[in-house]
């Protein structure tokens, strides 16, 4: 028996004794005592295709027969070549030019070098200057971690991390204090160019976004005309366009780019999680012709890149999932259930009067509980709803992936919900109803903490 000490980096759950996995199968995780898990979140966000499905186990099985990674510096490869085209054609053209890296973090980290090097070529070099938004998470490497507002994971860095500057969330159900809804885009626009000339506009080398943000705020896509009115601010000023799309990205809101709904194409963006859907850790840095060809005069190319950029069987691992996504025309169902599956949560919850918001996109879905649904006001972050709701679903067979409590009386707590596209009725039912009881006796229990 091993005696090694399996570490963590600490997990909202709380759950102290993880168990041990068995294997997964479909929409199913099992664990070595025989326990059956519904995995409603993907983990998070991530096993789009669910666990073990045997098309992408056979081809990433071929793959290293072949050979399990050829040094993408002195080889191209059937893998990289195919994913290239089939990202390009998914992004109708617009990002012909990728880095493969092995994480989402990697991922938004080279979209920041990238920003930094295009001014660097354009003789800009002054443009250092990254601007982010509050309530918002991009990563755990130095860079990804500075644009990232997470306060208690930024913490015990504050100092080494980059000058960053930070603007308000584009979160239409808390919107900033004496903003309506009808005016809340222009006002954020507004915000963004207020903070752009406060720094100098030759000193601000991009703004990065989630389009709609996962971990740091529950799911919440931007409200329409968000990104269009974003974009329009940074064209004035040559600040260049970072969507983050590491969670939201690859069919998740179910078109393969988040930004496609808003019809919007930023400079540069990220996508991980879905991409291999977890099969191999895969990420990757997209980027325009115009990007590229600043970076080609100057200075030959995109100076980042890792080992294991475009590992030859992560890539052949993407290849198998995108093509299965859309061989079964997996996003449009995305599209279609998820809307049906937030209108059947609301049904479901429809009696517990602490369900503040259901929200999000394709099989991107959140759900916010609120304390008193008339002033949004959470619960307590002593009462810790989220984690209680993740820990009590994990007890019942559930997966979901609770993400944020009360921070600082801002926002509620939150539990995302993003099913495999391919999971069935029968499954997506159990998560609806499973949930719905876990809710309801975790607001109860709530309600007797901050009682007593
Ligand atoms: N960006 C976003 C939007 C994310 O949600 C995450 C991970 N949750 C990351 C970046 C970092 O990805 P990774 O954990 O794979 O490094």
């Amino acid at each position: 028996m091993s005696t090694a000490k399996v570490t963590s980096t600490g997990s909202s759950y709380g759950v102290q004794a993880l168990p041990k996995i068995a294997y997964g199968k479909g929409s199913y995780l099992y664990d070595v005592n025989g326990k059956r898990y519904l995995d409603g979140s993907g983990g998070p966000a991530v096993y789009c295709l669910g666990h073990a499905h045997p098309e992408v186990t056979e081809a990433v099985k071929q793959q290293l027969d072949r050979i399990a990674h050829a040094y993408r510096y002195l080889f191209t490869s059937d893998a990289v070549e195919e994913l290239t085209e089939i990202i390009t054609r998914n992004t109708d053209g617009h990002f012909p030019n990728i880095i493969y890296v092995s994480s989402g973090s990697e991922a938004v980290e080279s979209c920041l070098k990238i920003a930094l090097q295009y001014h660097t070529a354009r003789g800009e070099k002054s443009r250092r200057r990254f601007i982010a938004r509050e309530r918002s998470w991009h990563g755990n490497t130095l860079g990804a971690l500075s644009v990232s507002h997470f306060k208690t994971r930024r913490e015990p860095f504050e100092g080494s991390l980059l000058d960053v500057a930070f603007v308000s969330a584009a979160n239409a159900y808390r919107p900033p204090e004496g903003v309506t809804p009808e005016g809340l885009v222009a006002h954020l626009a507004k915000e963004l160019e207020e903070e752009i000339l406060k720094i100098g506009p030759d000193k601000v080398a991009a703004f990065i976004f989630e389009p709609v943000v996962g971990a740091a705020g529950g799911v919440v896509p931007a409200p329409e005309g968000y990104a269009r009115a974003m974009r329009a601010v940074c064209d004035k000023y040559g600040v260049l366009m970072i969507g983050d799309e590491v969670m939201c990205g690859s069919g998740r809101t179910g078109t393969w780019r988040a930004l496609e709904h808003d019809g919007v194409v930023p400079d540069i963006m990220s996508v991980a999680k879905g991409l291999a859907a977890g099969y191999q850790p895969l990420g990757a840095a997209l980027y325009s012709d115009k990007v590229h060809e600043a970076l080609v005069a100057a200075h030959g190319g995109a100076m980042t890149g890792h080992t294991f950029t475009g590992h030859t069987a992560a890539c052949a691992a993407g290849v198998a999932v995108q093509k299965i996504v859309a061989r079964d025309r997996l996003l449009e169902r995305a599209l279609d259930r998820g809307a049906k599956l937030q209108q059947e949560l609301r049904s479901a919850l429809s009696d517990v009067a602490e369900l503040g918001d259901v929200r999000g996109r394709g099989f991107f879905i959140g759900l916010e509980l609120v304390s008193d649904p008339i002033t949004k006001v959470p619960f307590p972050a002593y009462a810790s709803l989220h984690a209680a709701i993740g820990r009590r679903a994990f007890d019942a067979g559930l997966i979901c992936y609770p993400c944020t409590g009360n921070v600082g009386g801002t926002a509620g707590d939150t539990v995302i919900l993003a099913p495999p596209y391919n999971a069935s009725e029968e499954e997506l039912g159990e998560i609806v109803s499973t949930l719905s009881q876990v809710i309801r006796d975790s607001v109860v229990e709530a309600r007797r903490t901050v009682a007593t």
